[in-house]
This record gives structure tokens, C-alpha cells and sequence, in this order.
């Protein structure tokens, strides 16, 4: 068993709030792989290349380093965390997330993450493919209109500041490139709890999250000790 609780889920399901609300009161690191794609296709843009070029796209990727923050995202000395929330960077990260060597290379990464401690790692793949033998498997999910709502309402991403985009079209269509593609694709974990969160206060959420991990740690004697005294 991997010291890993993974998120996974469409957007707008409420991984992000939800792993770092988990996160923090675990006193765990967390780590949101979406940035990572987004910050790959923001740089793939920034040196002028094309996003449909896997070769140069893999070139990025591989000599790439990246800080992942609570609340900056940077890759390669760039500080990215705003750049990349963006109608266009959705778009373009789940481009360069299609390819076979840009996601093997990242999942890479993301493996190395978990040898310098537990984590709360979010993301599409995260139960499926980076870490099949976490601890801990979540599957976010809500109605698209509530999602899309979610969206909308999202102060942090270019769709509240922009006039007349369809956000629900836009979520379906990416919603559509995560669960279709070849490499890796959205999908439920056989051995994951799948939580509706459609209605359900953020809160509850998490609440709901900490007692499966706590509830899993008690079965696993070796993670017992990092479940912190605020926790118990
Ligand atoms: O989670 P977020 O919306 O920031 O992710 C942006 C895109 O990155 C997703 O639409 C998806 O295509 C890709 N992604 C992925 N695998 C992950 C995380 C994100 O393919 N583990």
C-alpha cells in the first residue's frame, strides 16, 4: 500500500477544495497533477511550439521542473499559477494530456513525489494508473449542471471574467477528451468510493473523505501514527 489518499474525478466534482481541505488537516502534502498538465501545455505555448507536436511536447516535459504549492505553480522558473487557469488552458492541457509520453513521463514524477512522504495527490489517473495501491481511492463526481455551475462561479478561472462562453459546453467537451482518450482515460476505480457531491456542502465532503482515511489507517497499523492528535 502506497501512503497515498487519491482524488480523482471530472472537473468540477471538487477535487481541488476537497484534497486540500484533506490535505491540510492531515497534515499531508497535496498535489493537484492537473497543474502539472496545464503548466506543461503553458510552457509547450511559451517557447512556440505546437501542442500537437508529441516530440516537442515530450521535449518539454522532459527536462521540466516544477514547485507545486498550496498556492503557486511554477515550471521551469515561471510562475504559472494564474496563467494557467484559463478557458484555453483546459483546452490545451487536456491536448497534451492525450499523448502516451507526456503522461508517462509526468506519472513519473508524480511517483516520486510519495518517497519523501504521504500525500494527497488529486487528479484523472491518480487510483487507475500512478498509485493502482493507495491507501485510500476517491471518485468525485456531480450532475454536469452542478459542475458547470461550480465552474462558472469560479473566481480563480478566466470563465467569471469572460462574457458569453458556454461553460457547460466547454466542460462537456473536455469532459469528453478525459473519458475518451486512448492514454490513461477517466474512469472509476473498481476498488475506489465513488462520492456524489451534487448538493452536498463542501464540508461534508471532506468530512466524509478524512473518515475513510481514518477508518483505512486503523487497518494499517504502519500509517497508524501519522493521523495527527487534531484527527482522532
Ligand atoms: O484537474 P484539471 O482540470 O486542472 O486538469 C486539467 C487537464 O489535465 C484535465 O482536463 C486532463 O485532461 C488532464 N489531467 C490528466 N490527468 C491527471 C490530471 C489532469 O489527464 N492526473
Amino acid at each position: 500500500m502506497t501512503h497515498v489518499v487519491a482524488i480523482d474525478g471530472p472537473s468540477g466534482a471538487g477535487k481541488g477544495t476537497v484534497a486540500r481541505a484533506v490535505a491540510l488537516a492531515l497534515g499531508w502534502a497535496h498535489i493537484d497533477t492537473g497543474a502539472m498538465y496545464r503548466a506543461v501545455a503553458w510552457r509547450v505555448q511559451q517557447r512556440g511550439h505546437s501542442l500537437d507536436d508529441e516530440h516537442q511536447v515530450t521535449e518539454v516535459v522532459a527536462t521540466a521542473s516544477f514547485v507545486l504549492e498550496s498556492d503557486r505553480v511554477m515550471i521551469d522558473t515561471y510562475d504559472v499559477t494564474s496563467a494557467i487557469r484559463t478557458p484555453e488552458m483546459d483546452v490545451a492541457a487536456a491536448t497534451v494530456a492525450r499523448m502516451p509520453a507526456v503522461r508517462a513521463a509526468l506519472v513519473a514524477r508524480q511517483r516520486e513525489y510519495a518517497t519523501s512522504g504521504p500525500l494527497v495527490m488529486e487528479g484523472r489517473d491518480i487510483s487507475t494508473v500512478v498509485f493502482p495501491d493507495a491507501i485510500v481511492k476517491i471518485f468525485l463526481d456531480a450532475t454536469p449542471e452542478e459542475r458547470a455551475r461550480r465552474r462558472a462561479k469560479d473566481l480563480t478561472h478566466g470563465f467569471s471574467r469572460t462574457e458569453g462562453i458556454d461553460v457547460a459546453g466547454a466542460l462537456a467537451t473536455r469532459d469528453r477528451l478525459d473519458r475518451t482518450r486512448h492514454a490513461s482515460p477517466l474512469t472509476l476505480a473498481l476498488d475506489a468510493v465513488l462520492i456524489d457531491t451534487t448538493g452536498v456542502p463542501i464540508v461534508a465532503v471532506v468530512d466524509r473523505v478524512l473518515s475513510i482515511v481514518r477508518e483505512k489507517i486503523g487497518e494499517h497499523p504502519r500509517f497508524r501514527t501519522d493521523l495527527s492528535d487534531a484527527n482522532r
